[in-house]
Parts: C-alpha cells; structure tokens; sequence
C-alpha cells in the first residue's frame, strides 16, 4: 500500500463530502481498494450522516406537528370563548332593556367563566396547562358564589367558599405539586407541601362554618373530633413518606397506629363531649375489637417486611 492507514483516515471525512483534491482523491481510492478497514471506516462515516439526517427530519416532524396543535387549539379556544360571551352578551342587553340592573347579568358573566376555566383555558394557555387550568376553575366557582351570594343577599358565602375551596384542594393539589411552575419550587417536599395546603384549607372551613353557627357547642365538637383524625391522617403520611423501611413495614405500621391512633381519639372524643357538653352520649363501642384486629394486622405485616428484608440483605452479602 502506497500510503499508512492513518493518512487515508484523514483523507476520508473529505472525501464523503466530495471536497478534496484530485490527487487525494486518486490516493483514496486506491487504498480504499486494497484495504478492506479503511473501506468499512467510509461506510460507517456514512451511516452517521444517514442517522443525522433521520433525527434532523423527525425533529422537523415533531415541530411541524406541534405547531399545526398549538394553532388549532388556539383557533377552537377562540371559537370556544365566543360561543361562551355569547350568553352574557344576550344577558346583558335583556338585562338593560328590562331595566332592572345588571343582577342576572354578573351571574351568567360569572358562571360562563367556569367553563372557560375548563375548555378555553387548556387550549389557549402557552405552557403551565393543568396548574393554569385547576387555579382558574376555582377561582371562577369561587367568584360565581360571590356573586350568587351578594346577589341573592346571603350570609353563606364563608360557608360556602371555604368548603369548595377545601373539596377541590383536595383534588387539585395533589397534581397541582407535581406539576411545573409549583413542582420546581418544592422539589422534595411535594408531599409535605400537599398536605399542609389540604389540612389548613379544611380548618379554614371548620372555622368558617363555626363563626357562622356560633356557638361554643360547636368549636368543642368539631375541633374535638377533627383535631385528632386530622393528627392521625399526618402520622399515618408521615410514616408512609419519611420512615426508612419497605412497603410492608410501613403498611404494618400504619394500620398499627390507625387502630391504636383511633381508639385513643375515640376515647379522646367520649371524654370531651361527656366532660365539656354535659350531654350523656348513648353509643355503642366495637372500637376495642378492631383496634385489637389492626394491631395483630399491623404486627404481621411488620414481621413480613423485617422477614424479607433480612432475606434481601443475605442476598447482596
Ligand atoms: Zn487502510
């Protein structure tokens, strides 16, 4: 071989493109000729360019494609929002020319922005969908009971704001976490930060709905009952998420002190409305039976889970 493998090596990316000289050329192709490594090198330069092109034109695809969505989904969630102003816009002018203010017509203007929230704001919103999506459709339902509210001169919007809000947290926060722009904020503590939002939502509504009723009876039961469930269901998050130990183990764990956890408030609870209300409460008690059942559950499964992590452990060593 007139030239080192090495040279023509060199040689090769410019001659798949075609740009070298025509001395260089000849020298290519007469190794190319003679040296079968060489050759396989020039059909494997020409294999990558091939995979270039294939991922450059799927790239392409994929773009094309989610422009043609995006535009479509903003065409529909335009039609979708005139179809909906279209109601309020009828209200307004009935509500004008009868005369009679504009009562019905910040009700419908209100209620028309619930399924808005629902349709028109996923397809229209840039980025952020389901967080933009859950935080406007309750906020329309909020503001479409405001407006009920002072329309039909009510006392029940607390009331009624603060449960709707507890409900769909309830719903909502779960994703909402763990979806961008909230799930960058948050990192690891998406489960903490849940279940604080859902817990101060549910007393917001506990105190809304005592300042209503007002009356002491009312404080003592609710907060007397709800503190200690509420108190249980963080114990039972707090064990499940935080404990190092495998799913048995946290299984058995949790059922232990659900059953234990739930007798103790039980007896808590008996005491308080006993003590504080003077009310003699006639009320049959299994809580003994099941919390005893819980308890031995709980033990199994705890056992279980020691059993076969010693086995796992045996495994690795
Ligand atoms: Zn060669």
């Amino acid at each position: 071989m007139k030239y080192e493998c090495d040279v023509i090596e060199d040689l090769l990316p410019l001659y798949k493109d075609g740009v070298c000289s025509k001395a260089s050329l000849k020298a290519v192709e007469e190794h190319l000729a003679e040296c079968p490594k060489c050759t396989q090198m020039l059909n494997a330069l020409k294999d990558t360019v091939i995979d270039e092109l294939i991922v450059r034109e799927r790239d392409e695809v994929i773009d094309s494609q989610s422009r043609f969505f995006k535009r479509r989904s903003a065409v529909i969630g335009s039609v979708l929002a005139a179809v909906f102003a279209l109601p309020i816009l009828i209200c307004l002018i009935v509500d004008l020319a009868s005369g009679n203010g504009l009562g019905w017509f910040f009700i419908v203007l209100a209620s028309m922005l619930i399924p808005t929230s629902i349709f028109v704001v996923p397809l229209m919103a840039p980025k952020n969908r389901m967080f933009l999506t859950m935080c406007s459709f309750t906020f329309s339902v909020i503001l479409l009971l405001a407006v009920i509210c002072i329309y039909s001169r009510g006392s029940w919007f607390f009331i009624a704001a603060s449960s709707v809000l507890f409900g769909l947290s309830l719903c909502f926060v779960p994703f909402i976490v763990c979806r961008r722009p909230v799930n960058a904020y948050l990192k690891n503590y998406k489960g903490l930060a849940a279940m604080t939002i859902i817990t101060a939502t549910f007393f917001l509504m506990m105190i809304c709905i005592g300042i209503h009723v007002a009356s002491r009876k009312y404080f003592i039961l609710a907060f007397g009952i709800s503190v200690p469930m509420v108190l249980l269901v963080w114990v039972v998050f707090l064990i499940i998420r935080y404990m190092p130990a495998n799913g048995f183990v946290k299984a058995g764990t949790s059922i232990g002190v659900i059953s234990i956890g739930s007798f103790v408030a039980n007896m808590m609870i008996t005491q308080i409305v006993i003590s504080k209300l003077d009310e003699v409460m006639v009320y049959t008690d299994h809580s003994q039976i099941s919390s005893i059942i819980g308890v031995v559950i709980g033990m199994i499964l705890i056992t279980i889970g020691l059993v076969v992590k010693k086995g796992e452990n045996k495994e690795n060593a």
